[in-house]
């Protein structure tokens, strides 16, 4: 028999205890004694609350980001598309009047505000990527793979890359997140190729309850300073010129990835291509049919 209960001290305080009693038996199994054993519990209360707390604070302060994300950027929609419609239409009434100073401050307005309208659609589509309660479908992750290519086709026949991949399985998944998934990273190995015409590979492997996929490119690679940065949110290792871009491709593929419950890392060396991984584990969805090509 197990119990909880609480005890008091000397002084008059309490204290929660967990009481073990069991029963001593003589040879033919009558009740001889009682042994009772006495916890204190206390500790193990703490914990479980604490651990409670902190659940509770993590989920208000992630509902409260993406809330602030989702706001924010609606919100700024608005008065950008006023400033990016007045500078717009200065440009196109006045270029005439104004001389080249002028006409060169207003291409920055432009420039810029068409720039803070990407960044501010990217956070809107990263606010939006929040679970809602949604239920994981079966997805042919084959299937998705081909939407992916079928997007990225004008980047995929100008850099003549060549694609293959392993047999991909059915796996179950939110909505179109995987779509998103392959098409970021095999966007980025499009992206940040080296002289060569891009070669990539997607992987694809069944490791302890969940699949393990890869994308593997022979671009210019990353410094290994700079695996854990890479997914931050707006986060680039090159300027615009250099390579175009918000930042926002791998924070949504790891936000994608964790909601799953799995985990996503790059493997890299600079000039010796990338593979990035993750998993996507079965969790209460594990899907019985065999993969598909
Ligand atoms: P973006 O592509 O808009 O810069 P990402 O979040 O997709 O944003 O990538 C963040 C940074 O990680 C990139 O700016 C680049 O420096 C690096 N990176 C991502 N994928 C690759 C890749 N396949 N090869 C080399 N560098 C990469």
């Amino acid at each position: 028999m197990q119990f909880e209960s609480t005890l008091q001290r000397a002084d008059g305080s309490t204290f929660p205890v967990q009481i073990d009693v069991v029963a001593v038996r003589d040879a033919s199994d009558q009740p001889l004694f009682r042994v009772a054993t006495v916890q204190d519990i206390s500790e193990r209360r703490k914990h479980i609350a604490e651990l409670g707390r902190r659940t509770t604070e993590l989920f208000r302060s992630n509902t409260d980001l993406e809330q602030f994300a989702y706001v924010a950027s609606h919100d700024l929609q608005e008065p950008l598309r006023a400033v990016a419609g007045c500078v717009q239409l200065l440009r196109k009434r006045y270029a005439e009047k104004l001389d080249d100073r002028a006409n060169e401050y207003i291409e920055f307005a432009v420039d810029g505000a068409s720039r803070m309208q990407r960044l501010i659609d990217d956070l809107l589509t990263y606010s939006r990527l929040g679970r809602k309660n949604e239920k994981r479908q079966v997805t042919d992750s084959a299937a998705s793979l081909s939407t992916a290519l079928a997007n990225l086709s004008v980047g995929l026949q100008e850099s003549q890359a060549i694609v293959t991949n392993d047999p991909l399985p059915m796996i179950a998944t939110y909505s179109s997140q995987l779509t998103n998934v392959f098409q970021n990273l095999i966007g980025n190995a499009l992206k940040f190729r080296n002289a060569s015409s891009p070669r990539v590979h997607v992987g694809a492997i069944r490791h302890e309850a969940a699949w393990h996929f890869s994308v593997r490119d022979n671009g210019i690679g990353i410094d290994p300073q700079y695996f854990e940065r890479i997914f931050g949110i707006f986060q680039r290792l090159h300027t615009r010129t250099e390579y175009p871009g918000t930042g926002i491709g791998l924070a949504m593929c790891k936000r994608v990835v964790e909601q799953h419950g799995g985990r996503i890392w790059v493997e890299s060396a600079v000039g010796a291509g990338s593979t990035f991984h993750f998993t996507i584990p079965d969790g209460d969805y594990a899907v019985s049919s065999e993969s598909s090509v």
